[in-house]
Order: C-alpha cells, then structure tokens, then sequence
C-alpha cells in the first residue's frame, strides 16, 4: 500500500474509499481462485462478506443505482453461498439500500463449458433477492437467454447478435444459420420464414449469401437488423409465456424446432 503522505489529493480520496470498504486488507487475503475449490470458497467468502459494506457506503454516497456483481469461482458450495448471501443481504435490508440495488451475475460467459454455465446460474439466480433486478453478465445466445430466464434472470446484456450478424451467423428458430455456407447460394427462402425484418421479408438467403461472402457492408446491416428483430421477437415471446404461466411448454417447442435443423 502506497503511503498517504505521496498520494495525490484523488487518489487520496479513492483510497480512503477502498480503506472505508475494507477493501484493501481483504484483497490482500484473497487466495488464487484457480487453484483449489477450498481456496474458490474462501474467495467467495471474502467476496460475499464485501457486499453489504459496499452496498451501504455506495448507496449512502451517491443517489445512483447499484448493480451487485457475484462473480468469480464456479466451485463453490451452492449452499455456503446461499447462508452468506441471506445473511449479509439481511444487514443490507434497509429500504433506501433495497430501493436501488440490483444483482448481477457474473463471470459465467468467459469460455467455461456450457454445462458449468448453466449450473452456476441455476445455483446462484434463485438466491438473489426475488424483488430486485437479477441481471446475467455478457450473455448470450437465445438458448442460453431461455436457460437464464428459466433460473429467474430479468436482464441481460450481449454483443452476440449484432457480432454474429457482422461473421454472417443468423438466428433463426430453427437454430443458427450460417450464411457464408455453400448450401445457401441459390437458396430462394428468406433467412427465417416468420421473421418481419426487412431482410427476411424482401431478400432470398441466396441474396445475402452473396452480400456477406463478398463483404458488401449491407450484408452486415441487413444481417444485424435480421438478429436483432430475432432477439426482440424471442424475448416477447419468452415475456408472453411466462405471463401465461406455458415457458416450460415454449421451451420444449423450442428444442423440437431447434432438433430438426437451421436449413
Ligand atoms: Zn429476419
């Protein structure tokens, strides 16, 4: 730790800010979350017990939102994790606190296996706080989005459509198609036939094809509008099952789709 005495006037006061947090002493304790699932456990410790602290001095110094990030290890015991979080989100229980904050998920989209992905958003999602935002981190695929949706997620947030779109990679509900392929360069069907954007409702897959694999920038608009317009009619669609009390039913409708091919 740099001595007071030499710090500049702002990062005097971040530093007296991370001091007021307990911060600096309790990253210096944190262990290497890579090595062992002990040492995963103690990090979440440390990480849980963070949190009420830094909920009340943020929502004290500021009138802004806070988002609470769980992020980290994917080896910890679900159970430990749930007595910590009850018990430090009990301390933070005031209203002014409740009133502004919102939990996120993080960490889970940075390459670990889809399973692993799935299993800790199925263990963290369910023991944020039910009334609060609960937003899932830098995910993700329309599959992966009703995998959340399904553990309680609210918010999400992804480069995923438009990037597909700009590597010629389309959503459709019957799964990803990719346009650059051989197959579709006389293919006369739109991209996805019950889609309403303009690419689908004006242009041949065979039409974009040839746009993308010549790297015309209207390929990539066409096909970022495509994904997009995808992404927002399936999260309607997720929003109407769930207030119909049917997204089991969707759900199962959309694997069957998904089975039988994007082509
Ligand atoms: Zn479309």
């Amino acid at each position: 730790m740099t001595p007071s005495s030499t710090l500049p006037a702002s990062a005097q006061r971040v530093q007296d800010a991370l001091t007021a947090l307990g911060f600096d002493n309790e990253v210096r304790e944190m262990p290497d979350t890579t090595r062992s699932a002990a040492d995963a456990a103690k990090a979440c410790g440390c990480t849980v017990a963070q949190i009420a602290k830094s909920i009340v001095f943020r929502a004290e110094a500021s009138d802004r939102a806070v988002l609470v990030i769980t992020s980290g290890a994917n080896r910890v015991d679900e159970t430990k994790v749930a007595a910590h979080l009850g018990e430090t989100l009990g301390k933070a229980d005031a209203d002014f606190v409740r009133a502004r904050t919102g939990f996120a998920i993080g960490g889970v989209s940075v390459g670990e296996p889809l399973e692993e992905m799935h299993r800790v958003i199925a263990a963290c999602a369910p023991l944020l706080p039910e009334d609060r935002p609960r937003y899932l981190m830098g995910v993700g695929t329309d599959l992966e989005l009703l995998a959340g949706i399904a553990s309680g997620v609210d918010l999400f947030d992804c480069v995923m459509p438009t990037r597909h779109a700009r590597h010629g990679a389309l959503f459709t509900r019957r799964g990803l198609l990719k346009i650059k392929n051989a197959r579709y360069r006389d293919d006369p069907r739109p991209v996805d036939d019950r889609c309403s954007c303009p690419l689908c409702v004006r242009q041949s897959r065979a039409f974009v094809h040839h746009l993308v694999r010549t790297k015309e920038i209207t390929g990539a608009v066409l096909a970022t509008l495509h994904n997009l317009r995808y992404y927002l009619d399936f999260m309607a669609d997720l929003r109407e099952a769930l207030t119909l009390g049917t997204l089991t039913a969707l759900a199962d409708q959309i694997a069957a789709s998904y089975a039988g091919g994007a082509a």
